[in-house]
């Protein structure tokens, strides 16, 4: 089969012939339809140093697809050919406390799919049938395939409660633009979202955020007075992984105020604990999603109206893969899909 493979220890990804992946007895075999690009398969194309301390080569990369079933292991009784199914990128150990009290997303051994085991960017996968994830029937392809980015975003906006509530998410990639639809759906007033590229911003409008900040123009203070806040914002979103970001979120939020970080800081990042402290802040770190809450939530938002499809900003046939990562690279795209049909 074609595949996307990081076949050596440099930058690049090659579009190469490899065997279709052995089918387990607890595994499926999913025909992918359509993938999309992630910034960690970013880093892994960059062969950044996280990559190279993380991916054994030669590696098919890629974790957000979605396909149909064409095989089933012969434990596999819930799944069957012909389901149109997604899966959670993180496999987990089963054994562990946290896996044994169904606290999945808090195992500590996860494996992750074209990370440390062959991914999506291919024209077959093989998962364990307890990371696929069937879609409700009508699912559009396009969207399907970033369920895990959007499970980002839910995973993080779901942490507290937003109804009526006012939201400041920073950070308008991919992830905060959707985080920022989701918030929306979910009854937030004020949906604040800042950045330093313009397009972003223009993007996390069209996915409703209310009023979008460019940081290099304006400070958030100026914007609480614009909107009539006097006490800050009730939920924080992190989603830059910039300490200057983070920093300004913790000064602008009210007392009592909730954060959850999503974003991954590439260093250490030194704040004033005081005003945690004296403002009495949540702070609460994010990876993945829940397994499988997460997935729930978002096959309900989209059944119920929830649109993301406007993060799309590219659609490629697989073998056009380049122009979709020279996209990415040059910070215009947001998510990039390629189809493997
Ligand atoms: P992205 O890099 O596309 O978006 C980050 C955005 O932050 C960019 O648009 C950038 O311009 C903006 N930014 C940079 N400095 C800023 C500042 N000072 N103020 C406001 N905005 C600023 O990333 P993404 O794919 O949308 O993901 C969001 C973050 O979440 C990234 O840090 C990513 O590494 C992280 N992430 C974490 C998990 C997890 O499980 N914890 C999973 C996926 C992604
Ligand atoms: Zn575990």
């Amino acid at each position: 089969m074609k595949a996307l493979v990081k076949k050596d220890a440099a930058p690049g990804l090659w579009l190469d012939d490899v065997p279709i992946p052995e089918v387990g007895i607890n595994d499926v075999l999913i025909k992918v339809k359509r993938s999309a690009i992630c910034g960690t398969d970013v880093h892994i194309y960059k062969w950044d140093s996280w990559a190279q301390k993380t991916i054994p080569t030669p590696m098919v990369v890629g974790h957000e697809f979605v396909g149909e079933i064409v095989e089933v292991g012969s434990n596999v009784n819930d799944f069957h050919p012909g389901q149109i199914v997604s899966g959670e990128g993180h496999v987990v150990c089963g054994r562990c406390r946290n896996c044994l009290a169904g606290r999945r997303h808090l195992c500590a051994h996860t494996s992750g799919v074209g990370v440390n085991r062959p991914g999506a960017f291919a024209e077959y996968l093989v998962l364990p049938m307890s990371n696929v994830w069937e879609h409700k029937p009508g699912i559009d392809l396009d969207v399907a395939a970033i369920f895990d980015p959007l499970g980002n975003a839910v995973h993080t906006a779901l942490q507290f409660d937003l109804l009526g509530e006012d939201v400041l998410i920073t950070g308008a990639g991919p992830i905060g633009a959707m985080a920022a639809a989701v918030c929306r759906h979910a009854g937030a007033r004020h949906v604040v979202v800042t950045d330093l590229n313009p397009g972003r911003l223009a993007l996390a409008k069209r996915l409703g955020a209310t009023r979008t900040v460019d940081v290099r123009h304006e400070s958030l203070a100026e914007v609480q007075r614009d909107l009539g806040l006097t006490e800050g914002f009730d939920v924080g979103l992190e989603m830059s992984g910039s300490p200057a970001a983070f920093r300004d979120m913790l000064a602008n939020m009210c007392h009592g105020g909730k954060v959850s970080m999503l974003g991954i800081p590439s260093e250490e990042i030194a704040i004033d604990w005081n005003t945690v402290i004296f403002n009495m802040l949540t702070i609460k770190g994010i990876y993945g999603r829940e397994m499988y809450e997460t997935w729930y939530k978002m096959s309900v938002m989209i059944e119920s109206g929830l649109d993301i499809s406007p993060v799309i900003t590219h659609r490629l046939p697989y073998t056009e893969f380049q122009q979709g990562f020279d996209a990415m690279l040059s910070g215009d795209a947001s998510k990039v899909i390629l189809n493997w049909e």
